[in-house]
């Protein structure tokens, strides 16, 4: 695996014995009037969801003022569908270049970026391809945030497939110092999407600003991808609680405490529309381009990187149970709570 800054987040059983929600939520800090040991709750809409942060600070934190603010600025480098972000920049100069029939494209981008696809591209290879930056096209047609949905035909996926897969990205070292971060894109027939990771990176590099800032106990929450920051101010661990997988449903499954943790759901209930009565949701099998169908409903990561956390419970959801779970096997700081479409739920726990 290349090296990333993130890529030690997770911990192989051979190199350390110690490990590595729609969705998780918080347990605990939702509920009308702020009681004294409530925290302070700032709300807004981004990545096309509702996020917030928690916190204990004072009302008026200027650190969480700081990092509400940031939202809009990540949005404007990892949105596919933002006109003008720094991803749709990206895939706007690889269509131009698929159209005037070149091959390799050399991309500068930002440091930001280049972390990102660093650690996309880290996982795919771990998940054997489970979780695939590449499905842009794919995405582009199924429309799952919009309502133009089109279901590709065979025909279709298998074209789009053909020109999808990590291997077809890289990112190697520039000696130009103008532009010391570049991609090179091998088939500019591929549209990149990085909506199975945003979140968990932004989340990671909020975290970091607002430690930076002294914010010593919060809760990042990016439409479910929760992250929190150290315990509760009294020093105890916060609750979090698996969703049952059903949209619009409050009740939980299982819960559990954690500390300077995330925790990721991803599950089919999340996005999805019906077409001539079928259901098509936002998780695609990068086999077949179509919807995953690994039995599962959902699965729910814990690890102490909202990033791996968000790529592992999408790859996770690809590969089905088994298959993680032999994943698993390999890692020491990871937690996992998979639903099975019967809603059995089976937990994978490194204590
Ligand atoms: P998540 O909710 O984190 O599981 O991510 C789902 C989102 O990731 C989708 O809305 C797509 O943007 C993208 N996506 C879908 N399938 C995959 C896949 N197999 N690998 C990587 N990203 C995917
Ligand atoms: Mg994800």
């Amino acid at each position: 695996m290349r090296k990333s800054t993130f890529s030690t987040f997770i911990k192989p059983v051979r190199r350390c014995a110690a490990l590595l929600c729609l969705f998780a939520a918080v347990l605990g800090s939702g509920g009308c009037g702020r009681k004294a040991a409530d925290p302070y709750v700032r709300t807004a809409f981004a990545f096309d969801t509702a996020v917030s942060i928690s916190y204990y600070d004072n009302k008026d934190s200027a650190a969480v003022s700081e990092a509400m603010d940031r939202l809009e600025y990540y949005e404007k480098i990892f949105s596919r569908t933002l006109e003008g972000s720094e991803l749709h920049e990206i895939n706007a100069r690889l269509a131009e270049a698929a159209a005037e029939g070149l091959g390799d494209v050399r991309v500068p981008v930002s440091e930001l970026m280049y972390r990102a696809l660093s650690l996309a591209l880290d996982y795919a290879e771990i998940t054997d391809g489970a979780f695939d930056p590449t499905l842009g096209r794919l995405l582009e047609l199924y429309d799952f945030s919009g309502t133009e949905h089109t279901v590709p035909t065979a025909e279709e996926r298998a074209e789009i497939l053909s020109h999808c897969g990590r291997q077809k990205l890289k990112l190697e070292p520039s000696a130009d110092t103008a532009y010391p971060y570049q991609l090179t894109v091998t088939d500019p027939a591929i549209v990149i999407d990085l909506g199975g990771m945003a979140k968990g990176f932004i989340a990671d590099c909020l975290k970091q600003e607002l430690r930076a800032n002294a914010v010593s106990s919060a809760i990042i929450n990016l439409g479910g991808n929760i992250l929190v920051i150290g315990n509760k101010p009294d020093g105890s661990p916060y609750g979090i609680g698996v969703l049952k997988p059903e949209a619009g449903s409050s009740d939980y499954l299982t819960s559990f405490k954690v500390t300077d943790a995330s925790a990721v759901t991803s599950g089919s209930y999340q996005r999805f529309f019906e077409k001539d009565g079928v259901t098509y949701h936002h998780i695609l099998d990068p086999a077949t381009g179509l919807p995953a169908e690994s039995g599962l409903l959902s699965v729910t990561v814990v690890t102490e990187s909202s990033a791996a956390a968000d790529l592992l419970s999408t790859a996770f959801f690809v590969m089905g149970e088994a298959k993680a779970a032999a994943f698993l096997e390999n890692y020491t700081n990871v937690d996992a709570y998979f639903v099975d479409e019967n809603m059995n739920l089976n937990k994978y726990l490194h204590k």
